[in-house]
């Protein structure tokens, strides 16, 4: 019988390629092209059927091999860089983990029935890539989703949080500021009042929600009424309710802000919705046990942990069953966004907490090829977790 292991000492070098190339060469959302060409060179090398055009997504690719009717599991692989910092959020481990954990499933394959994605996912910093693939149809088929993200820790479910962003426009009226003042509707007061607005409710709001905003526009000269003014926000919770009634009331100040001063106001948004992270715990579970299994010590591992950030895996985990652990890779002081967690992200510690993250992901992927019935039980845990 084929081994996990056994397979990974034989692909080592490709992936440790791939895992260099794409921390050497650093492209920002939705201009990763290098990194595409690499990903699929490989992959091609390892017989997968290779999608590349994906609607709207030119950074995109959907990578899949299978053998009959068995379980179809979707392994995301993410390898944006951040703007003037490179990879300072690990995606190049994340890209390399996604690569190896699908070429070691697919290798299974041989002995099992199933299908293996590998979901070329650009764009998470933006929230456009995987976003995208959803909009595009691509999980329909797909059974569970899984990754691994490098951090300073190890923890099996991350709960990340809503977020959506807007652009609240105001429209007044222009005139000249000192001929005829009175002629004028001032966009800028409504921004002002506005933002001001925020800062009041601000008391009001539970200590773990968020609301960030900036004036995008404000007028184009002092002796000019305002005639635009815009301010663009993104509000954050990990509660769904909750955030939807945040979100209400912050839009009904813009409402109220554009009334008091007499302006119009147009809302949209300016970036995909982002949904809060659903941990599928039976995958969890699996996963924690490879961990174990691995050498990890249980005491090191956390099981749920808060942060203010998010991820668009938080959409995928909405539509099929889905885990998002984190594994350390980088020294326990290493922020991500940060140059020591861009200098850590290639170190020796990271690449071997690379290869335990693929044979970790493996291992789940493994489990489920082996005795498809673990799917029911996952796909009752997602189920359970609506109604929750
Ligand atoms: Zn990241």
């Amino acid at each position: 019988m084929k081994d996990i292991q056994r397979i990974l000492e034989e692909k080592k070098s490709s992936i440790k390629e791939l895992e260099k190339f794409l921390y050497d060469n650093p492209e920002i959302e939705m201009d990763e092209y290098k990194a595409k060409a690499k990903f699929t060179e490989l992959l091609k090398m390892e017989n997968f059927f290779i999608e590349e055009d994906i609607p709207n997504l030119p950074t995109a690719f959907v990578a899949h091999k299978s053998s009959g009717n068995g379980p179809a599991i979707g392994i995301m692989a993410e390898y944006d860089a951040l703007p003037g910092i490179g990879h300072a959020c690990g995606h190049n481990l994340i890209g390399a983990i996604g690569y190896g954990t699908a070429v070691v499933l697919g290798e299974m394959l041989s002995e099992f029935e199933g299908s293996i994605y590998l979901l070329g996912s650009p764009a998470e910093e933006t929230g456009r890539g995987k976003t995208g693939l959803i909009g595009a149809g691509y999980f329909k088929n797909i059974d569970i989703a899984m990754m691994v993200h490098p951090m300073k820790f190890t923890c099996l479910k991350t709960n990340m949080t809503n977020l959506e962003g807007y652009d609240v426009t105001f429209i007044g009226k222009a005139s000249h500021a000192g001929e005829a003042p009175e002629n004028g509707i001032n966009a800028l007061d409504a921004a002002v009042q506005f933002y001001s607005g925020i800062g009041l409710l601000r008391q009001q709001l539970k200590d773990d929600a968020r609301v960030h905003a900036i004036i995008t526009k404000g007028g184009s000269a002092p002796n000019i009424i305002p005639e635009i003014a815009t301010v663009r926000l993104e509000m954050r919770h990990e509660e769904i309710t909750y955030f939807r009634s945040m979100v209400q009331r912050i839009l009904n100040i813009a409402k109220a802000a554009a009334t008091a001063t007499g302006c119009s106001v147009n809302i949209e948004m300016f970036e995909p919705q982002i949904c809060c992270m659903k941990n599928n715990n039976v995958m969890a579970d699996l996963f924690k046990s490879h961990l174990v299994e691995s050498g990890v010590d249980k005491k090191e591992i956390i099981d749920s942990y808060k942060i203010g950030g998010c991820s668009d895996m938080g959409n995928v985990s909405q539509i099929v069953p889905s885990i998002h652990p984190w594994i350390q890779m980088v020294r326990s002081s290493s922020e991500a966004h940060t140059i020591e967690f861009l200098e850590d992200a290639h170190s020796p510690f990271a690449i071997r907490e690379m290869f335990r993250a693929i044979r970790c992901l493996a291992g789940v992927g493994l489990d489920i090829l082996k005795d498809p019935s673990i799917l029911s039980e996952i796909k009752k845990d997602f189920v359970d977790g609506n109604k929750q």
